[in-house]
């Protein structure tokens, strides 16, 4: 088939990728020159494990193409995919213009049997709108799909070609052909394709994310708990998800979730709520539980050391949203290091690969806060003279440091965990003071 991709974020480049190395010919679209350039010399522009490879090899056998110009990639497409960002608003509602823009200039490249799908997230009716900006002044009509993304930063490669399902909202029986063509390599294979109503779709997405998020912020709370009350939340938690219904994934307590998704779909699941005259209470208590965690968390560090952070230092280990993505959007430990610098602390920040964005994109690392942020060359370098190491991001290479050297290096020894990666009895035995949550 032909396709093309609009946006090559996370999503369209992994899309973009996937569907080439299947042999489909796949045009990508993107606004962003510089992005283009570099996809065309061979770099992708952010970090995903394998997706390189897949991408400089599709790019050679030219099957994935790119370009900042609809009339190249329209056209010719069987399907259209919409992959652009859907950002929160200051309301929480997603912000549509993207999608609409992309939408817009598309429209007078169609040709009537073209099929639009939208891999973006959107609220419910979306897909409705799309398509009646599609079709005014048209005699046939074309046909919007709803075809949400369920792949997770840092494996995304993976999840793209092995999904647990795949989700297709449309009630046009050609489009339900051409999809269940489309993602033919997948059934063979035995993976579910999921066909239901447009709505039905669009509402599957939010409500993924927000019965995951629902999950994290479950078990932070249930922390918060185990601290007042004496229990460790570690051994509830092994005591639960042992229970084959309940299960471990997205059960672990820590400084609470980030990233360009669930924060903004359990937004906007509690927003779609209010358009209906409806109390999303699950999600509102999901968010605020998320909040209430980075919250507990700072007060720890600021409690610790008698409310007074000034002429502090602490080491940061990690930045990233989660481990094996360079994806800082909505990061924990921007909250943890904005709340230590106002506190007149200063910080030593160490990421294995997140490091450049936390520079570009933070909004944290400008003016006056240069001098009291010190960019380390690794996570040693982060805990050289600090007051107090904190684990923020729980990247498999933080796990099991030499103690004995951070003895040495550090001006205290005191270790925040906020993802709960380091064994308490360990550090105590090697002379650490440390605060984990709900342990
Ligand atoms: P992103 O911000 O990484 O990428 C969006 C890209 O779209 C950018 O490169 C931008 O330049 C481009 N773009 C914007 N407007 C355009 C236009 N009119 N024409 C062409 N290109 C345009 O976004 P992302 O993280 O890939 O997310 C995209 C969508 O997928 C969002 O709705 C998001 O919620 C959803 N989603 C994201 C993930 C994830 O893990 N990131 C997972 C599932 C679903």
């Amino acid at each position: 088939m032909r396709l093309a991709i609009i946006g090559t974020g996370y999503v369209g480049l992994v899309t973009g990728a996937c569907f080439a190395e299947m042999g489909n010919i796949v045009w990508c679209v993107d606004k962003d020159k510089k992005r283009l350039m570099e996809l065309k010399e061979g770099r992708v522009p952010f970090y995903e494990p394998q997706l390189s490879e897949i991408v400089s090899n599709n790019f050679r056998e030219k099957r994935l193409l790119f370009t900042d110009d609809y009339k190249k990639a329209i056209p010719d497409a069987d399907v259209v995919f919409i992959c652009v960002g859907t950002p929160p608003r200051e309301d929480g509602s997603a912000d549509l213009q993207y999608v609409l823009n992309a939408a817009s200039e598309m429209k007078p490249l169609l040709t009537n049997n073209t099929i639009v799908a939208i891999k973006s997230t959107v609220p419910v009716g979306t897909c409705d709108m799309v398509e009646d900006l599609l079709n005014k002044g048209r005699k046939k009509k074309i046909v919007v799909v709803s075809n949400p993304e369920f792949l997770k930063e840092g494996d995304a490669v993976r999840d793209f070609m092995y999904p647990d399902r795949v989700v297709v909202g449309t009630e046009d029986e050609r489009a339900r052909k051409v999809f269940l063509e489309l993602y033919s390599p997948y059934t063979k294979r035995g993976q579910a394709i999921i066909f239901m109503k447009r709505r039905s779709s669009e509402l599957t997405k939010y409500a993924a994310n927000s019965f995951l998020a629902l999950r994290v912020s479950f078990i932070n709370e249930i922390s918060m708990l185990c601290e007042r009350i004496g229990a460790d939340v570690e051994e509830v938690r092994r005591g639960i998800g042992t229970d084959r219904r309940i299960g471990m994934q997205f059960m672990y307590p820590g400084i609470g979730y980030g990233g360009s998704c669930f924060p903004k779909d359990v937004k906007a699941l509690i927003e779609l709520g209010k358009r209906y005259n409806m109390d999303i209470s699950t999600a509102r208590v999901t968010d605020r539980i998320n909040q209430l965690q980075r919250e507990n968390f700072f007060k720890k560090i600021l409690n610790r050391f008698g409310g007074r952070l000034t002429g502090l230092v602490f080491a940061i280990e990690g930045v990233s949203f989660k481990p094996n993505t360079d994806d800082i959007r909505e990061a924990p430990s921007l909250y943890v290091i904005a709340r230590i610098l106002e506190a007149g602390g200063k910080v030593r920040v160490f990421d294995p690969i997140a490091l450049k964005n936390f520079m570009d994109y933070s909004g944290l690392y400008t003016g006056e806060n240069k001098r009291r942020i010190y960019i380390a060359k690794d996570y040693y370098d982060a805990a050289r003279s600090a007051d107090a190491l904190v684990l923020i991001t729980e990247w498999n290479e933080f796990r099991r440091p030499d103690y004995r050297r951070l003895s040495k290096i550090m001006r205290r020894r005191i270790i925040f965990d906020g993802r709960n990666i380091y064994t308490k009895e360990v550090l105590l035995e090697n002379g650490f003071e440390y605060f984990g949550v709900g342990i």
